[in-house]
């Protein structure tokens, strides 16, 4: 009982949703005293930039330890040194931070355990628990059976204790080549566990490390590294994805076997999967590596920092997390509910403004060639505090292409020859001629305000059928707009076997020429608004400026996600 008053205490906001299995586990090991604080980790590889599903992790193991005032470690699983690098271990700390989340003490890393982890394979050589194995590759895949079949002991497995004690130290020092020799765990090579038959605890690798340097030439495998470390830090709860259910004995059999200063439990959750997206980070590499899209960071990535500079909040995709939920199966979520709560989220929080992606000029012949006249936009159709904006009304506007024609049937909402539309929050404007180029191509109409029709209704009593988007050409700037679609044409773009051909060749279509209102011209990046009629828009992170303003589509207005469908 203790536990949950504390946790009501906590002001920690909480989620309303009923718990899942895993906060209903710590729940109970608080209130059964079996723990006295949570402590969880994440555990990222640098090996590349995090994305939607390490969102989900994250989320999951920040979360246990906010709901329940515990602690999350963030610790650096740097086990494979050659796909690692310094940019991925900067890229992640600063994903973690955006999302909303900080670690509790300082950045951990695999490798700072390197020394104790050396010590405790020794301990396992003198236990007679490991065993140096001269077995090549090949060989050892010979010797290690099927799921079918057991495995069959290593011509290696019976040395001494001594002779082991020397190999590994020789190993250590250098003196043989890669993969010449490995330390294996010497546990059951006929266990239908195919973990369990002598699994590899290191492997001689002449690589230079990002943290150690050239101090080792042989690294811990991730089973022997990770539960040792979430032992040394004291984690309660070391929660993994569901692949990893079939080591737990293994991680449970090292932490029997060694002198550990504690004693962590690993839990298995489902990995997330979304429809239209890959979520490996191997694949997405490829998309970068083979120039697909323009980086890590390129908007059509599902990475964090893609999603980042495609507009999405941290909180909606914290929403999203906590949406989907934390279940111990695996399945695949519709993309679409990421997006719903995208647009869920910027639909109450970006403010509204006006642009022309494909503009065509229309000149209100009636007003004069100086005219100039404040109309008043609030900024937000339901929000208030949002405020209110002052826009220039003049002679000419741009309007998009697509909302006119010369001749429409009743269907046809916007503006048409000889009829008339409302300009947003200004007047209503009836269409009278054309100006057409020598292609025959329209360059401009000729139309007269009706006036006084701001706010009003034409005193003719002939209303206008629609409503469309604005801006002044004199005022209003040139932008460019990058219209961003999703990167796969097919829902399992892994089903065919070959990702590569499935990318969606217009998921990046480029407007340079765009009109956009003068209160865009001064947004800040990461801005994010909606543009009335077209979508939810955000000032690039890195290319806008005043000078040259940059927008990506976030997303369409259209809402396709539908509560269990
Ligand atoms: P990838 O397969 O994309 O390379 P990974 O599992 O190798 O992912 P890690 O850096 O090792 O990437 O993952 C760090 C943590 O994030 C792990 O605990 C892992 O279980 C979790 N994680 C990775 N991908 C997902 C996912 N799609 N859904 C939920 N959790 C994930
Ligand atoms: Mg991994």
């Amino acid at each position: 009982m203790r536990g949950f008053i504390n946790r009501r205490e906590s002001p920690v906001s909480e989620p309303s949703r009923p718990m899942h299995f895993l906060e209903t586990l710590v729940a109970k090991d608080l209130e059964e005293g079996k723990i006295k604080k949570v402590v969880t980790r994440f555990p990222p590889e640098p090996n590349g930039y995090l994305h939607v599903g390490h969102a989900k992790s994250i989320c999951l193991n920040f979360g246990l330890a906010q709901r329940f005032g515990g602690d999350c470690h963030l610790r650096f699983d740097d086990t494979n040194p050659e796909k690692e690098s310094d940019e991925f271990i900067q890229a992640i700390q600063a994903d973690i931070r955006w999302l909303g989340f900080d670690w509790a003490g300082d950045v951990r890393y695999a490798s700072s355990y390197f020394h104790q982890l050396y010590d405790w394979a020794c301990d396992l050589i003198d236990q007679g628990l490991a065993y140096v194995c001269d077995l090549s590759a090949d060989e050892a895949r010979l010797y290690r059976g099927t799921l079918t079949e057991p495995g069959r002991n290593s011509p290696y497995r019976e040395r001494s204790v001594e002779e082991n004690r020397t190999l590994f130290a020789a190993m250590r020092a250098g003196e043989f080549d890669d993969g010449a020799k490995v330390l294996r765990a010497k546990i059951d090579m006929a266990s239908p566990n195919m973990n369990l038959r002598d699994p590899i605890l290191y492997r001689i690798r002449r690589v230079v490390h990002h943290q150690t340097g050239s101090e080792w030439v042989i690294y811990p495998t991730y089973d022997f590294a990770h539960g040792q470390g979430d032992a040394i830090e004291g984690i309660t709860h070391s929660i993994c994805s569901l692949e990893f259910e079939d080591h737990r004995p293994l991680y449970d059999w090292f932490i029997k076997n060694l002198p550990v200063p504690s004693e962590p439990h690993q839990y298995e959750f489902g990995r997330l999967n979304l429809n239209y997206t890959v979520t490996s980070k191997r694949k997405l590499k490829q998309l970068v590596d083979d120039a697909v899209v323009a980086g890590w960071d390129d908007p059509r990535m599902p990475t964090i920092a893609g999603m980042r500079r495609r507009g999405y909040s941290p909180a909606a995709i914290r929403t999203f997390c906590d949406m989907i939920g934390v279940t111990r199966s695996d399945g695949t979520v519709d993309v679409a509910m990421l997006e719903h709560a995208v647009r869920d989220d910027l639909n109450n929080n970006a403010p509204r403004a006006m642009a022309v992606l494909n503009p065509l000029t229309v000149t209100l012949t009636n007003l004069s060639e100086d005219h100039r006249e404040i109309v008043i936009s609030p900024n937000h159709p339901q929000n208030e505090a949002l405020g209110e904006r002052e826009l220039a009304f003049t002679r000419q506007v741009v309007i998009d292409a697509d909302d006119f024609r010369e001749e429409a049937n009743k269907k046809f909402k916007r503006l048409v020859l000889g009829k008339r539309v409302r300009l947003r929050n200004a007047y209503v404007i009836e269409a009278y001629d054309v100006v057409k180029d020598a292609q025959g191509q329209i360059v401009e109409v000729l139309a007269k305000v009706i006036e006084n029709t701001v706010g009003n209704d034409p005193e003719d009593g002939i209303k206008p059928k629609g409503v469309i988007q604005w801006v002044s050409k004199s005022e209003g700037g040139r932008a460019t707009i990058r219209l961003y679609d999703r990167l796969f044409t097919q829902a399992e773009p892994e089903a065919g076997g070959d990702f590569m051909a499935v990318v969606n060749p217009n998921s990046l279509v480029v407007i340079e020429n765009a009109y956009v209102e003068p209160s865009l011209l001064a947004a800040t990046p990461e801005q994010a608004f909606q543009f009335e009629r077209e979508g939810y828009f955000v000032a690039d992170r890195f290319d806008h400026s005043a000078e040259a303003p940059v927008f990506n589509r976030t997303i369409g207005l259209r809402d396709t996600w539908q509560e269990g469908a």
